[in-house]
């Protein structure tokens, strides 16, 4: 399989129950290796526009609050096919139908508090990646 990058958040519900370095284990234990990081604060504007493709879903208005309730941890994730292995480690969107093991069933508390953000095709890694990091930002891994 390829090495793919694929991006990566933790929502502010993980940063603020100190979870970044339990989800941070669970990607390095599955071989993916974070390549870029930076922690923010999500205007509404940029959080409206990461998630434009759910603007006409009704939990829209509430996702976006969510995600500027307080900083969030963006990195990208690189490894052999990274972006279907990354949605494997985080789980079912709903933590209650997440499978025991991944991050969403292990620390999450509802769909709408879910801990993490993973990109769901090679598409939208390449374009979320974009949203965030210049190529430069990037860090490729030799070891
Ligand atoms: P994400 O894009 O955050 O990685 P996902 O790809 O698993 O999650 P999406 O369908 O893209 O799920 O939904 C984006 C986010 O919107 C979810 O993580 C969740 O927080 C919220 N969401 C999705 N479906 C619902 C729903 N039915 N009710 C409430 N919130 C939802
Ligand atoms: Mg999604």
């Amino acid at each position: 399989m390829a090495v793919e990058r694929t991006l990566s958040i933790v929502k502010p519900d993980g940063v603020g129950r100190n979870l970044i370095g339990d989800v941070y284990r669970r990607f390095e234990q599955a071989g993916l290796k974070v390549v870029a990081a930076r922690m923010m604060q999500l205007s509404q504007a940029e959080a409206e526009s990461f998630y434009g493709v759910h603007r006409e879903r009704g939990f829209f208005k509430d996702l976006v609050k969510f995600m500027i309730s307080g900083p969030v941890m963006v990195q990208v994730l690189e490894g052999e096919g990274a972006i279907a292995k990354n949605r494997d480690v985080m789980g079912a969107t709903d933590p209650k139908k997440a499978d025991k093991g991944t991050i969403r069933a292990d620390l999450a508390t509802s769909i709408d508090e879910n801990i993490v953000h993973g990109s769901d095709a090679a598409d939208t890694a390449a374009r979320e990646i974009a949203f965030f990091f210049r190529e430069t930002e990037i860090c490729p891994r030799k070891r």
